[in-house]
């Protein structure tokens, strides 16, 4: 257990200082002709009120705004999932309390990231891709940039779904999230934000997907 936990130490310190030099998101890099942004789950439920709410996620809001209107002005098509259960008997809720029950104010995009430019598609799951998959719509996307929450899970899910997706049809193409513009809920002593953040980031790595930082 010793070298064990010695050796996941220097694992994630080397990892973790990957991270220092994240390259920033230079939108003008990237055209509107192959770039596709995908908002994962910023609806009230995960923002503002209800059991799986977090303010680590609600502070992501106003830079994520900015990011948004900038996409926009780039005439960037934006993908954003909805959590949205159609059953209080999801079979989600059996490893999460009740949340999002489609229909309820949960559900709903965050006013501040509303915007007529985006195409909702509703997900049942963790994993955003299962229930739409963006390459069926937006067939050109080749750039994926990804913003939302959480980072370890619905982020991760589909970030390493559609990397692997990716490499599984050939298509060259990446998977960028952005790392500044994702995160994690924090509970003390079980579900710690900076550890659960910088692991998941480490297994996305591991999948094929890059980082930037707006
Ligand atoms: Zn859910």
């Amino acid at each position: 257990m010793k070298t064990l936990l010695k050796n996941l130490n220097i694992t994630i310190t080397n990892f973790a200082k990957t991270l220092e030099s994240i390259p920033t998101c230079k939108l003008d890099e990237f055209n509107s002709s192959d770039t596709l942004v995908v908002m994962v789950d910023m609806v009230n439920g995960f923002c503002k009120f209800g059991a799986l709410s977090s303010e680590n996620v609600e502070k992501l809001i106003p830079k994520m705004s900015e990011f948004l209107d900038e996409c926009i002005a780039k005439k960037f098509p934006i993908l954003a999932y909805q959590d949205f259960h159609t059953s209080k008997n999801a079979s989600e809720f059996n490893f999460y309390p009740p949340h999002c029950i489609g229909g309820s104010d949960e559900c709903e995009i965050v006013d501040e990231l509303k915007r007529d430019e985006l195409f909702i598609a509703q997900k049942n799951s963790t994993n955003g891709f299962l229930a739409f998959n963006p390459l069926q719509k937006y067939k050109n996307a080749r750039n994926f940039l990804v913003i939302g929450c959480v980072t370890d899970i619905c982020v991760k899910d589909f970030s390493t779904t559609l990397s692997k997706y990716l490499q599984q049809e050939d298509i060259n193409g990446k998977v960028y999230v952005i790392e500044n513009l994702v995160d994690t809920f924090h509970i003390e002593g079980i579900h710690d934000r900076d550890v659960e953040h910088l692991l998941a980031l480490y297994q996305m790595q591991k999948s094929g997907v890059d980082f930037l930082r707006y």
